[in-house]
C-alpha cells in the first residue's frame, strides 16, 4: 500500500464555501454563544431529522452525559457496561455515583437484559446502557425492568445518531438519551453533544443545567455547569445535517463491501444487519478468532499497521481493567466473561464515506494473508 495512512476514520466536513457566508452572518450578529440564532436553528433542525420531541446541545457528550445524571438527581449505584467508550463510566464518577459493571450479549454486545436483574441492589437507582457501534439495546426489556424496579433509563447513545428501531429514533427509549458530535462521530460539530428529552420540563432543566444552573438574570435554581455550544459549531452542524443521509449511505456501500468480501475467511466474523433497525453504519468491528484464523487480534492489528492501516480496537482495554474501576466487586472478570472475551478478539476497520473501494480491497487482501 502506499505511504498514507489510513486511519479507522475521517471527518466528514463541509464544503468550505458554504460554511464562510454563516461565518460572516456570525461576525455580524456578533453573538457568540448562549442559546444563539445558529443553536436555536440546529436544535429544531435536529429535532425534526432525528424524529424526537426536545434536544438540548451540549459543547461534548461527556457534559452531556454528566448533566443528564444530574439533572434525573442520580446517586446510589448505577449498572451499566464495561464494554465502551471511558466516558461512560467517567461520567457516573464525576456525579459520585458507583459504577455497577454488568456483561455484554454476546450477538449485541450490549448490555445483556439477562443479567441486569442480578446486579440490583437497594442503593440502584438507574441502568446505563450503551447503544454500542450504534446497535440498539434491547430497550423492550431494559424498559420493563426498569419499570418493575423503579429505575430510572439513560441511554450513551453516542454511536447512535440516526439510527431507529421499529420506525421510529431509539433515541426515545429510556427517560433520557445522550448524543456525542466529536469529529469521529457519524455526525460531528467538531466537538459537541445533546441530550433527548421526553418533554418541555425535562428540557428546561437541562438548559438551565449547562448555563451555571441560571434560570433568570439574577436566580440560580442549582449548580449547573457550562456546557453550552457555540455559535460556529451550531452552524457548521447545520452544514453538516444537508449531507448526512448521502454519508450514511455511503457508510452502509462500505460496510456491505467489507460484508461481502471477509464473509469466507476463517476466523473472522462481523455482525449483521439487526432486524426491524435503521443502521447509521458508524463503526465496523471484526472478531479474530486466533485459532481459526491462525493468529491473534493483536498480530493482526499490528500487521495491518505494517500496512499503513490503522484499525482500532473497540473496547479494549474494557472500562473495567482501568486502574481506577478495576478494584470494584462488579469489575472481576469472572463477572464479564463475555466482556472480556470480545475485548480480545475485535478491531474496528476503517470506516469513512470517502473510503475508496480499492483500499478497502487492500485491507481485505491483508486479512486474507
Ligand atoms: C464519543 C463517546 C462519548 C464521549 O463523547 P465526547 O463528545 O467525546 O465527550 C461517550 N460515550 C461513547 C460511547 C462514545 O463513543
Amino acid at each position: 500500500m502506499g505511504d498514507q495512512k489510513i486511519l479507522v476514520t475521517e471527518p466528514t466536513l463541509p464544503p468550505l464555501e458554504d460554511f464562510i457566508p454563516l461565518l460572516e452572518d456570525i461576525w455580524d450578529r456578533k453573538w457568540l454563544t448562549n442559546n444563539g440564532h445558529y443553536h436555536q436553528e440546529l436544535e429544531k433542525a435536529l429535532a425534526d431529522y432525528l424524529g424526537v420531541p426536545y434536544i438540548s446541545l451540549f459543547s461534548n457528550g461527556t457534559l452531556a452525559l454528566i448533566t443528564a445524571l444530574q439533572a434525573l438527581r442520580i446517586q446510589g449505584e448505577v449498572i451499566t457496561t464495561p464494554y465502551s467508550f471511558v466516558a461512560t463510566t467517567h461520567s457516573l464518577c464525576w456525579n459520585g455515583i458507583q459504577p455497577v459493571f454488568c456483561d455484554i450479549d454476546p450477538k449485541t454486545l450490549n448490555l445483556d437484559p439477562e443479567k441486569i436483574e442480578a446486579a440490583i441492589t437497594p442503593n440502584t437507582s438507574a441502568i446505563m446502557p450503551v447503544h454500542v457501534y450504534g446497535n440498539p439495546c434491547d430497550v423492550e426489556r431494559i424498559e420493563n425492568i426498569a419499570n418493575n424496579y423503579g429505575l430510572k433509563v439513560i441511554y450513551d447513545a453516542a454511536h447512535a445518531f440516526g439510527v431507529k428501531y421499529k420506525g421510529q429514533s431509539v433515541l426515545n427509549f429510556g427517560d433520557l438519551s445522550i448524543l456525542s458530535f466529536h469529529a469521529t462521530k457519524v455526525f460531528n460539530t467538531i466537538e459537541g453533544g445533546a441530550i433527548i428529552s421526553p418533554d418541555k420540563k425535562t428540557k428546561d432543566r437541562i438548559d438551565k443545567l449547562k448555563n451555571f444552573g441560571f434560570s433568570g438574570e439574577t436566580t440560580v435554581v442549582a449548580p449547573g455547569i457550562n456546557a453550552k455550544m457555540n455559535e460556529l459549531q451550531s452552524a457548521f452542524g447545520l452544514l453538516q445535517l444537508r449531507d448526512i443521509d448521502n454519508n450514511i449511505e455511503k457508510r452502509k456501500a462500505v460496510v456491505n463491501h467489507y460484508r461481502e468480501q471477509l464473509k469466507d475467511i476463517s476466523g473472522v466474523s462481523f455482525m449483521d444487519d439487526m432486524i426491524h433497525v435503521d443502521h447509521n453504519y458508524a463503526y465496523f468491528p471484526i472478531f479474530v478468532d486466533k485459532y481459526l484464523y491462525g493468529m491473534d487480534r493483536d498480530d493482526l492489528y499490528e500487521k495491518l499497521q505494517e500496512h499503513n492501516i490503522y484499525g482500532r480496537r473497540y473496547f479494549y482495554p474494557l472500562i473495567s481493567s482501568f486502574s481506577m474501576y478495576r478494584h470494584l466487586k462488579s469489575a472481576n472478570p469472572d463477572n464479564l466473561p463475555v466482556s472480556n472475551e470480545i475485548a480480545e478478539k475485535v478491531i474496528c476497520l476503517p470506516l469513512y464515506p470517502e473510503l475508496e473501494k480499492s483500499v478497502i480491497d487492500n485491507i481485505i487482501d491483508i486479512i486474507r494473508k
